[in-house]
């Protein structure tokens, strides 16, 4: 594996104004698709912004045409094989061997961050234009409110990978159970209108009207008091896991890392073999 080559040193931008601190995914040449930098980067920009007094929510957007394209599984800046200083209590997931290092990895950056991400005591709103695919799901479904514009599109095309969908099970929490299965089986894109009708988004605007609504929606909650803030988003977090939610996504977990290892076993690579212009190339023939 050769060094990773950054395209910034910032890939993420953090700024706050009047109780909302505006992250912002900053990789917009990739899509905003996620490497280590960019994942440590905003678990620390989170935090941050949870420690922060005078923050009372927190907005995360991307900055381009898109928000996330997913995980970063091809630009020069992919970093997976890369030590980073970690935020669980877990070990290193670099030089572990077999099925370790890719477990290890995704329990630190994938569902270990998203869940850290949910349960933190300040409401998050996603801002949502673009592409929010596969991993950029994960950065959505953390949030207590998505709001999108006309443009976005929401979907999971990991089972080309022989994956039961992304790190983050929450697919038949956000959405209902058989358009769930949809989302994973068909591995075709829901647009912004549909996932709306469906409750999965908040509202959805005309894309230059999703900063001015964001905003409106970010400063509303900010308004707010912000130990009722905290109170009210434990009390859905608790009563979603009360309906199994953590208890599916420990399960779903670990039978996407027998995914992992049996691409690993049956192809010789835990993705299958398959790129980022793989899978660019399969989802437009999905929709032939
Ligand atoms: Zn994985």
């Amino acid at each position: 594996m050769t060094d990773p080559i950054y395209e910034t040193d910032s890939a993420v931008l953090s700024e706050t104004s009047d109780g909302i601190a505006w992250l912002t995914m900053n990789r917009p040449r990739y899509g905003n698709a996620q490497n280590s930098q960019m994942t440590y980067a905003l678990d620390a920009a989170i935090a941050k912004a949870n420690a922060d007094p005078a923050i009372k929510v927190i907005v995360l957007r991307g900055a381009g045409k898109h928000f996330s394209a997913g995980h970063d599984i091809g630009s020069p800046g992919r970093d997976a094989h890369v030590s980073f200083e970690r935020k669980s209590n877990w070990h290193d997931h670099v030089g572990q061997p077999g099925a370790e290092m890719q477990y290890v990895r995704e329990m630190e950056v994938y569902l270990g961050m998203c869940r850290r991400w949910r349960e933190g005591p300040k409401p998050m709103v996603a801002m949502v234009q673009g592409a929010c695919i596969a991993g950029g799901l994960m950065l959505a479904w953390v949030c207590d409110l998505i709001i999108a514009s006309e443009d976005a599109r929401f979907g999971d095309p990991v089972l080309h990978m022989g994956f039961p969908g992304v790190e983050y099970f929450a697919h038949a929490f956000e959405l209902p159970p058989r358009v769930a299965r949809e989302m994973v089986l068909l591995g075709e894109p829901i647009g912004a209108e549909r996932a709306h009708s469906l409750g999965m988004v908040n509202k959805v605007v005309a894309r230059d009207a999703l900063q001015a609504e964001t905003t409106r929606v970010a400063a509303r909650i900010a308004s707010m008091p912000g130990f009722g803030l905290t109170l009210t988003r434990q009390a859905f977090n608790n009563t979603e896991d009360l309906q199994g939610k953590r208890a599916a996504m420990d399960m779903a977990f670990g039978l996407h890392h027998l995914a992992h290892a049996h691409n690993s076993l049956t192809k010789g690579d835990n993705i299958a073999g398959l790129s980022g212009r793989d899978m660019a190339r399969l989802n437009r023939s999905d929709k032939a």
